[in-house]
């Protein structure tokens, strides 16, 4: 880089250092929010954003595909993989691990995609200490009560599986505070517009506005501020 001296060792890290011209979207929700039925509507609707497909030990559900939904493992693979530090984040959540993928979020990132990371407090309070430009989007329900309600409804898990969802719905939500952006899912319509609102305000920030169209602004004469 054109600032590679020695005395640049010593100074403070340029805020713009290491960014990646791709955003990365972290979006947490207690089980049964709607989180992924949002996710995948705004995926349907904005090509350019990749989804990140975790690992997890937890079994497919009915319908759910390995290398679609999740990367669906075992065990003594997840934590083969954990120990080749393969794993931007892991947790275990409701007594199964999940965990991302690091290698592909970085290739994806830096080739200009937007990467979308559907993960728990834990996870998304590690990803934050790695990449600081990372947005937190807590999804929250209209009610307890719909939160069960949505949760019945979406028939898929045991009733001992729904209670522990449940019960666990709470801690999760304790830690939405940590997100710097809330969207309450009641109207399905609306929650999938403020998410979209969302995704394109990031888009314009001066940092991902830099990488996606360094030249022009070279042009214009507009350059990085120096570390202070
Ligand atoms: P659902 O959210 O009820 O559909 O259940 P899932 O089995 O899809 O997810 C279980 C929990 O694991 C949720 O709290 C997710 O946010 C979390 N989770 C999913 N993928 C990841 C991941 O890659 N990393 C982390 N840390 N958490 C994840
Ligand atoms: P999560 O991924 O957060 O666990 P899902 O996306 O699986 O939640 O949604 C849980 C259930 O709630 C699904 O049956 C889904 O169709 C339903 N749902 C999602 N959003 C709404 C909404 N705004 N109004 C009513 N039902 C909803
Ligand atoms: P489910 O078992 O219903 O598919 O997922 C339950 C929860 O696990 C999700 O709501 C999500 O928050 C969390 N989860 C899924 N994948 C990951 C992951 O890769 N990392 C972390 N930390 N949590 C995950």
């Amino acid at each position: 880089s054109t600032h590679d001296t020695g005395a640049a060792r010593n100074a403070p890290r340029n805020p713009y250092a290491g960014v990646y011209p791709g955003n990365l979207f972290m979006v947490v929700a207690p089980s049964g929010a709607g989180k992924s039925t949002l996710v995948n509507a705004l995926l349907a609707q904005d090509p350019a954003i990749r989804l990140s497909i975790s690992y997890t030990t937890r079994k497919p559900r009915p319908g759910e595909l390995d290398g679609q939904h999740y990367h669906f493992t075992t065990v003594d693979d997840f934590l083969e993989r954990h120990g080749r530090s393969e794993f931007l984040e892991s947790a275990e959540v409701h007594g199964n691990y999940y965990a991302t993928s690091r290698l592909w979020i970085e290739e994806q990132m830096k080739s200009g995609h937007d990467v979308l990371l559907e993960i728990d407090w834990q996870g998304a309070q590690q990803v934050k200490k790695q990449f600081r430009n990372a947005v937190e989007l807590f999804i929250l329900p209209p009610s307890l009560d719909a939160l069960e309600e949505r949760l019945k409804k979406r028939g898929q898990d045991e009733p001992n599986v729904i209670t522990r969802r449940l019960l666990a719905a709470g801690s999760e939500m304790a830690h939405a505070s940590d997100a710097e952006f809330v969207i309450i899912n009641e109207h399905f319509e609306r929650a999938l517009a403020e998410l979209q609102c969302l995704v394109n305000a990031t888009r314009l920030r001066f940092a991902s506005q830099y990488s996606r169209h360094t030249e022009l602004f070279v042009e214009l004469g507009i350059h990085l501020p120096h570390a202070e």
